[in-house]
């Protein structure tokens, strides 16, 4: 079983900022903005390549209700999804990063294609 599914089974402790029948929000145990809240569906689903629009459509709605409980809807937030290996996914369950809670820097970094090896 994954390490989110262990959460979602209470067998891993976490910090829940929210939860729905299907959803659960929580804290990310390493935040990287004052706000850091991993939001993901319940029943596992390996990335965003594979999960159902009607997923995402409850994810959507979830996700919005997320950002206003913590107050970040009107000051405005970044919500990612790492998708795959060149997208840095560590985790193999789907979630989502809100990020918040101050102004966000944009990090257009990449490996630099012409770089000899
Ligand atoms: P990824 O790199 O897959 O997009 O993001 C995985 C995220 O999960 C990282 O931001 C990491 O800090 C977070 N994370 C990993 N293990 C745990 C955990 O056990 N609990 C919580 N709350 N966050 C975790
Ligand atoms: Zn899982």
């Amino acid at each position: 079983m994954c390490i989110f599914c262990k959460i979602v089974n209470k067998e891993i402790p976490n910090n829940t900022v929210h939860e729905s029948e299907h959803f659960l929000a929580f804290h990310d145990l390493y935040p990287k903005a004052p706000i850091h809240i991993l939001i993901i569906p319940k029943t596992h689903v390996d990335c965003f390549q594979d999960v159902t629009p009607e997923t995402m459509a409850g994810l959507t709605e979830f996700a919005q209700e997320v950002a206003t409980k913590v107050g970040i809807d009107e000051s405005g937030y970044r919500l990612i999804t790492n998708n795959g290996p060149d997208g840095g996914q560590e985790v193999f369950h789907l979630h989502f990063h809100l990020l918040g809670g101050g102004k966000l820097t944009w990090d257009h970094s990449h490996e630099d294609p012409h770089k000899s090896l």
